[in-house]
């Protein structure tokens, strides 16, 4: 009966949405642009508003875009060392996913520690099915581990992150395969399933944990990968003040964030075993007392986040 608004999460703005957006036809026509940099997800996200917006012409609706929260990257963080008319012409470019779960989770961090998020240098980890690492320095994202499109970066569910991307010619060539069946593969048969069969990591888990050494390999490979990108991003921002594990696996598996954490003593980024294993609910601190970098779990909660931005979005249209 009475709602206010109808909020979307689109995952790709390109480079022309950088804040949450009152959605008319200009809106939708610009979304339905950018469905080659999406072609998985921006089509469902544009159907879902064309739904409400026949049920419900008389609410209005706000797209939050994935990729919103990730728009101070700077150019040396967003260019590929390709030739630079490609980003011209095609628009080809880091964009950055999950931006509306890191900043979420940041903000979240942000207050647990009762500091202001303009303050903080953090590392955000959202583990789940996809899963995007994102280094924070005052406050903004500026750099990110998905690329042009959520593929790049960690290693995922189904998804194989950082390849060689010789690797899809030779697939092509030697291997016979079609693009449309690399896409495929890299996408929805990689990661954790391509590994080790299995795209869930409760599963995955519970088959290493049985002896399965395919399994403990995939796990090992996405841990390693994480502390991978730990050191990077440390490098990045110079002084952390928090890594931030959130998502299904970030909030929910304490083997996953030992494992990624092994080794790091020397940044200052050490897990308390017993604090790590313990009941964690809410925001929790994981780090073994007396080191420097404060070690967070953070549930995330997208819908709330973009609950909140649309309803400011609206509230900003009708001043
Ligand atoms: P999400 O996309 O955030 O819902 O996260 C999904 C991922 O979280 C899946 O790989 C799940 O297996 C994983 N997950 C959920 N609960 C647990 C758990 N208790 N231990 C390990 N992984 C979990």
């Amino acid at each position: 009966g009475d709602l206010f608004g109808i909020g979307h999460r689109v995952v790709h703005g390109g480079e022309e949405f950088r804040e949450p957006t009152l959605i008319d036809d200009a809106v939708i026509a610009a979304i339905r642009r950018k469905i080659p940099l999406a072609p998985l997800h921006n089509p469902a996200n544009l159907l879902g508003i064309e739904v409400t917006r026949a049920r419900r012409p008389d609410v209005p609706q706000v797209a939050v875009f994935d990729t919103a929260f990730h728009h101070s990257l700077p150019p040396h963080a967003y260019h590929y060392a390709i030739p630079y008319q490609l980003y011209e012409t095609l628009q080809i470019r880091r964009y950055g996913f999950h931006g509306t779960s890191h900043e979420y989770v940041a903000k979240a961090a942000a207050s647990y520690l009762e500091r202001s998020l303009g303050s903080l240098n953090l590392i955000v980890l959202h583990l789940g099915n996809g899963a995007s690492a994102v280094a924070i320095q005052a406050g903004r994202s500026v750099d990110t581990s998905m690329g042009m499109t959520p593929l790049e970066g960690l290693m995922m569910g189904t998804r194989c992150g950082d390849i060689d991307p010789a690797i899809v010619f030779f697939l092509a060539t030697t291997g016979g395969k079609s693009l449309e069946e690399i896409e495929g593969l890299l996408n929805s048969g990689s990661g954790l399933r391509g590994v080790c069969g299995e795209n869930d990591m409760r599963e995955a888990l519970e088959l290493a944990a049985s002896g399965n050494e395919r399994a403990n390999l995939a796990i090992e490979m996405y841990a390693y990968r994480i502390k991978k990108y730990i050191g990077a991003y440390f490098a990045v921002l110079g002084r952390v003040d928090a890594v931030v594990f959130t998502a299904g696996i970030g909030e929910n598996s304490a083997e996953v964030r030992a494992r990624s954490c092994a080794g790091l003593s020397g940044l200052g980024i050490e897990i308390d075993p017993a604090k790590n294993g313990g009941r964690l609910a809410g925001v929790c601190e994981i780090q073994r007392k007396g080191t420097p970098v404060r070690i967070l779990v953070v549930p995330t909660n997208e819908e709330l986040e973009i609950a909140e931005e649309t309803v400011a979005c609206i509230r900003e249209s009708i001043r």
